[in-house]
């Protein structure tokens, strides 16, 4: 594998991490390799990569060069050792939360994160004899006091989904880290993207990217990463290997394809973003507004200490419940889409039923919780398609 610089910048890395123009010809795309078999040319050959079978190319699903172009730009990135490509998002968290939990442990779970990884660890890993327990963000040090001696994992996410609250990632992972050195700390990064947030510098072991968000960039193909530490790579890649966690090459490329633009895509959708929360605070339709790089927001100062930008999702609240007021703004809208997953240059609206595990400052508030995912298109016709959307709900409540 190439070496890297270290001291490189983040738009330096996006543009240059896991490129090697002159091992391919001049090429400056690394080729997409398709690999099942791999030829050895001598037995001496092939024992040798047994000692080390993931930094040489064995077989097609340990990873072949197109993935380690991608792995080792987003391991540059968020200055880990080295990272695994997974086939989906979720596969990622569940790739990673497998690779460090026996029959007997106990896993800490921030309440609001994404809903999947919750019913994994309800329905699968119940099921293998791990319990799960679950933390509002908002507990800060108090995190201390739940951690046992059989706790192995502590899973964050930064914001909250839907709920976009900041938890303390330094803090929690150091309170936690105290009370247990056997303690494993992941986070799903996905919101922040690499760009915005390098958990592994905050105490955090295991960074996790549904890459299928921002880093593909174009709503098509699903891909999954984990950035690691030196300590837990092999753990976690000789599992990936053992339950034959893979990403197809093709959609490996596509990763490696959008990062090289995802600075530029970001700024792009934070600017927007943050004009669209503006908007939307100032309308009487609305009853809060979920972002943390709005100055008010109540984890805007952790936001402003951690992070170093916003990605284009956010959440805000409709005072009304009329669900018949909601479907009429949601289905005339022309510019967003109602659709699931978000990060690709197109807007998307939609509307949720409350939860009971959000953190406690939604429970007993009425209205309709909306999640907005601002695209690459220019705002003022995005806001002029929302702005008659709250003509078709005002007509529609009244
Ligand atoms: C979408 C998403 C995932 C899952 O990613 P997939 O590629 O869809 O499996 C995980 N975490 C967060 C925060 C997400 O938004």
């Amino acid at each position: 594998m190439m070496s890297s610089n270290k001291s490189r910048k983040p738009d330096t890395v996006l543009t240059h991490g896991g490129r090697d123009p002159a091992a391919h010809h001049g090429i400056v795309n690394p080729p997409i390799y398709r690999a099942s078999t791999v030829l050895f040319p001598s037995v001496e050959v092939l024992r040798r990569g047994e000692a080390d079978p993931f930094s040489t190319m064995r077989y097609g699903r340990y990873g072949t060069p197109t993935h380690w172009s991608l792995e080792q730009a987003v391991a540059e990135l968020e200055g880990g050792y080295r990272s695994v490509t997974t086939s989906s998002g979720l596969g990622a968290i569940t790739t990673a939360l497998g690779a460090f939990v026996s029959a007997g442990d106990h896993l800490l779970i921030q309440n609001s994160v994404y809903e999947p990884t919750r019913v994994y660890a309800d329905r699968v890993l119940a099921r293998m004899g791990v319990r799960a327990e679950y933390f509002d963000p908002g507990i800060g040090a108090g995190i201390a006091d739940l951690v046992r001696p059989q706790t192995r994992v502590l899973m964050l996410e930064a914001p909250g989904s839907l709920s976009f609250e900041m938890p303390d990632v330094p803090l929690l992972v150091s309170s936690a880290k105290a009370r247990s050195d056997r303690l494993i700390a992941m986070i799903d990064n996905t919101w922040p993207t690499p760009l915005y947030f390098q958990p592994l510098k905050h105490g955090v072991d295991l960074s996790i990217h549904a890459a299928t968000k921002y880093i593909v960039g174009h709503s098509d193909a699903m891909l999954g990463l984990i950035v690691a530490t030196e300590e837990t790579f092999l753990p976690l890649k000789s599992h990936a290997a053992m339950i034959g966690q893979c990403a197809s090459p093709d959609d490996a490329w596509l990763g490696q394809r959008g990062l090289r633009s995802m600075s530029a895509r970001l700024k792009q959708h934070q600017a927007g973003a943050l004009h669209l929360a503006e908007w939307l605070k100032a309308r009487p339709e609305i009853a809060k507004v979920m972002h943390p790089a709005l100055p008010e927001d109540p984890g805007h100062a952790i936001w402003k200490r951690d992070f170093c930008g916003a990605c284009g999702l956010f959440g805000f609240v409709l005072k009304t419940d009329n669900d018949a007021a909601v479907t009429a703004l949601l289905e005339g809208l022309s510019l967003f889409g109602m659709g699931y997953s978000w990060g690709g240059y197109e807007s998307l609206l939609l509307a949720y039923q409350w939860k009971p595990y959000h953190p406690d400052w939604l429970k007993g508030e009425g209205g309709t919780l909306m999640r907005i995912h601002v695209g690459l298109e220019d705002t003022d016709d995005l806001i002029a398609d929302l702005e008659a959307g709250f003509e078709r709900l005002k007509a529609a409540i009244s």
